[in-house]
């Protein structure tokens, strides 16, 4: 069977963690928008670059953002897409581009998101995630995976992380709403360890 999975969650929800391992175990592209842009962020655009709108904590344009997925998924035989579409109009142009074989929504409390968004450090060079309580390296400030040096993203400071998390609920809950009356919605439990989300998550492509 081919996999085409959609990963709803809030920022900080644990896409960007459960996206990965889904990649590896079912051998399929990781498309996330998020990383994209963060590679091109001073991509010129009529719209100007992506830069101002992430570090805002806002969404990019639709235009530039649809573009980036219709070229991802043009390439990849399956996948697992995070961070898009965050909008009604984006979930609109997804169903003219592609069919999908199941989309999981993972649920974690709001509170629980800004933890989680806070203190995060990722690698800079191959994009690992850690957090500083929850998840710490074995050595402060270095990637496990490759030694690289671990930041803070600009957009994991409390006021962007709560803007984006507004956000979330202004545009992207009506895209969870609407897949939920579709009936295509299955709602993972997000608040446990990455490993016992993985399983669950597994779980439900399995059956
Ligand atoms: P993420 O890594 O998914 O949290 O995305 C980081 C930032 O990239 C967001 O706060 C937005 O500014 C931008 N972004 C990522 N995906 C999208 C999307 N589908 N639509 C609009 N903006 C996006």
């Amino acid at each position: 069977m081919s996999h085409r999975i959609l990963l709803l969650g809030a920022p900080g929800a644990g896409k960007g963690t459960q996206s990965a391992k889904l990649a590896d175990e079912y051998d399929v592209e990781h498309v996330t928008t998020g990383d994209a842009l963060r590679a091109n962020k001073d991509m010129e655009t009529e719209y100007g670059t992506p830069r101002s709108f992430m570090e805002a904590g806002e969404l990019v344009p639709d235009p530039v953002v649809n573009e980036i997925v219709k070229a991802a998924l043009a390439d990849a035989d399956g996948f697992v897409l995070d961070g898009y579409p965050r909008n009604l109009d984006q979930a609109e142009y997804l169903s003219e581009i592609t069919d999908l074989d199941a989309v999981i929504f993972l649920d974690v409390d709001e509170e629980v998101l800004v933890d989680r968004l806070t203190g995060r450090r990722v690698c800079d060079d191959c994009g690992a995630n850690f957090h500083v309580d929850f998840q710490p390296p074995e050595e402060a400030g270095v990637c496990d995976e490759c030694g690289g040096e671990l930041i803070q993203r600009d957009d994991d400071t409390e006021e962007t992380a709560r803007e984006r998390l507004e956000v979330f609920y202004e545009n992207t809950e009506p895209v969870i709403d609407h897949f939920r009356d579709e009936g295509d919605l299955v709602e993972v439990d997000g608040e446990a360890t990455p490993d016992e989300v993985f399983e669950r998550i597994r779980d439900v492509l399995d059956e």
